[in-house]
């Protein structure tokens, strides 16, 4: 149970929550590989082995985007705006699964989208972000959401191709935007929205 006097640390992802990151991973592929995929066409997790590439293929992709950060659209806009808002029912820090070299690249993006946050965690692929300490976490990954109720930790799931086979339950919330999160986050914490 998480209790209404103390104030909720909530974690705050980057890749498909507030960087549109696989949109531009998409027309990336399409180019390297002449194909015509789209994002709705990515109906799992692991939809890049499905493709014939290995992990070092998509992350190739993937790093070659956040080296291009300034071209990287956020998924709403007036991004900045949606988390000011998340803040109000609780401390907002990002916490991001990736590799070193894209860290600071992330870094940037957040500063130019003018996200507020207090920390950045960088959690390395070998663990596992809910050892990151937060009550709720707002994330894409399915893998996440199947990780929530074994330790207990609040998943708000935001709504994504990769993630549609994941069913809501006591600990996972499907929501369809930062301002339903903040909906969510809203009975959670008691506290009418803004
Ligand atoms: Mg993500």
């Amino acid at each position: 149970m998480i209790g209404v006097s103390k104030q909720l640390k909530i974690a705050l992802d980057i890749d498909g929550v507030l960087a549109d990151s696989m949109m531009l991973w998409t027309r990336v592929f399409n180019q390297t590989y002449s194909r015509h995929l789209t994002t709705s066409q990515m109906g799992t997790w692991n939809f890049w082995s499905e493709l014939g590439l290995t992990r070092r293929q998509f992350q190739e992709i993937f790093t070659k985007i956040w080296e291009d950060w300034t071209h990287l659209p956020p998924t709403e806009p007036e991004i900045s705006e949606k988390v000011r808002r998340l803040s109000q029912y609780g401390g907002i820090d990002i916490v991001t699964g990736r590799t070193e070299d894209t860290a600071e690249y992330a870094e940037k993006w957040l500063s130019m989208q003018k996200v507020p946050y207090g920390k950045l965690y960088l959690m390395p692929g070998n663990t596992t972000k809910l050892d990151s300490g937060h009550d709720i976490y707002v994330d894409d990954s399915p893998l996440i959401a199947s990780e929530a109720p074994v330790v207990q930790r609040k998943i708000l799931l935001y709504n994504q191709p990769w993630n549609r086979c994941v069913r809501n339950n006591h600990y996972v919330t499907r929501v369809s935007s930062l301002d339903d999160a903040a909906t969510v986050l809203s009975s959670i914490s008691n506290k009418p929205r803004e």
